[in-house]
């Protein structure tokens, strides 16, 4: 499937003529033109003209999620905290365990960067009469990603709300993972369109919840806050916080420094405040970014390290929180 092809999958997407104002109600609201912000609004016609009532994609989300037992969202505050890079991580750590089948859903529209982290970035994904071929990493690892229906590597998705929301309903609906124990969705970073269209699209079929990646500084506490304050206020659980990049130690002195200082007492002083669980903390290694440019597994090629052990830990906790033990 080429990027030209996507384009003509999807259904065509309505075309705001302005950005939302504040207090917009939504275009895909019951209330979409009809709210106080929208008299005088350009987009009040359009938004009057399109489709209310339950939206009749939900049914057949549900029925394509159905096999799949646990959902779990992956969300930061911020971009750089390693993100994509733990939910690459867990997605292997969770595909060792053979009796496992893992999904990893890639809703970074804009930055995907799945694929070239499992080393799939060239692979293309097929359509068949049951729907759309996640990439299979491993036999019981597949992934799916718009990297793989892009048509070039660096080709930019220039897509407003109403593109994006047509895509992730694909994904939801057409990916056919048959029977997976988890599926792993990696989101963009803050609290943005696709949280908001994944949160409502899969609220239905049942979402564990969200794993919260950060980094110990204070300015990335800050965004925690607001992603923790979104969970609640989109319904969605908590599962619990993990710390990356959470201190170094030097593979010749062995030395230990703190290289992003947890200033207000980090990862582990918030959850405390906030009474949501610490799933651990993953240090700084080199080798994880390398491994990740070269779409390795960190835990294979280093399974002896302590960052290895360290997200191996994180993934037990995340599996007792699901209470898949
Ligand atoms: P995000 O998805 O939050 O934007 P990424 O997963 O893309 O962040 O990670 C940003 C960069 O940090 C990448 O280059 C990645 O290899 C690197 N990185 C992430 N976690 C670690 C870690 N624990 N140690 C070293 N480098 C890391």
């Amino acid at each position: 499937m080429t990027g030209t092809d996507i384009e003509q999958v999807l259904p065509p997407a309505y075309e705001l003529k302005e950005p939302e104002p504040e207090h917009c109600p939504g275009p895909e609201s019951e209330n979409a033109g009809k709210g106080n912000a929208c008299t005088g609004c350009a987009n009040q016609s359009v938004c009057e003209s399109l489709p209310k009532g339950p939206d009749p994609d939900i049914p057949a989300i549900v029925e394509n999620l159905s096999n799949i037992k646990h959902k779990i969202l992956v969300l930061s505050g911020k971009g750089g905290v390693g993100k994509s890079t733990f939910t690459t991580l867990l997605s292997w750590a969770l595909s060792t365990d053979e009796d496992l089948q893992v999904g990893a859903m890639d809703l970074d529209i804009c930055g995907p960067s799945l694929p070239h982290m499992l080393g799939c970035s060239d692979e293309t994904v097929h359509e068949s009469s049951t729907g759309w071929t996640p990439v299979y990493v491993a036999d019981n690892l597949a992934t799916i990603s718009i990297q793989f229906m892009l048509p070039e590597d660096d080709s930019a998705i220039i897509w407003r709300g109403s593109k994006k929301n047509s895509l992730i309903k694909k994904f939801l609906k057409d990916v056919d993972w048959d029977q997976l124990d988890y599926l792993i969705v990696d989101t963009p970073p803050g609290t943005s369109d696709e949280h908001i269209s994944i949160s409502k699209y899969m609220k239905e079929s049942g979402i564990d919840g969200a794993l919260v990646v950060t980094t110990p500084q204070e300015v990335a506490l800050l965004d925690v806050r607001k992603e923790i304050d979104f969970c609640r206020k989109a319904g969605i659980r908590v599962l619990g916080l993990v710390e990356n990049m959470s201190g170094f130690v030097c593979p010749n002195c062995k030395g230990e420094s703190q290289i992003f200082k947890p200033t207000t007492g980090g990862g582990k002083a918030l959850c405390e405040e906030l009474g949501i669980r610490f799933l651990g903390s993953v240090p700084l290694d080199p080798r994880i970014g390398r491994s990740s440019d070269q779409g390795e597994s960190f835990l294979d090629t280093h399974p002896d390290s302590p960052a290895s052990t360290a997200v191996l830990e994180v993934v037990e906790a995340l599996r007792d929180e699901v209470g898949d033990f």
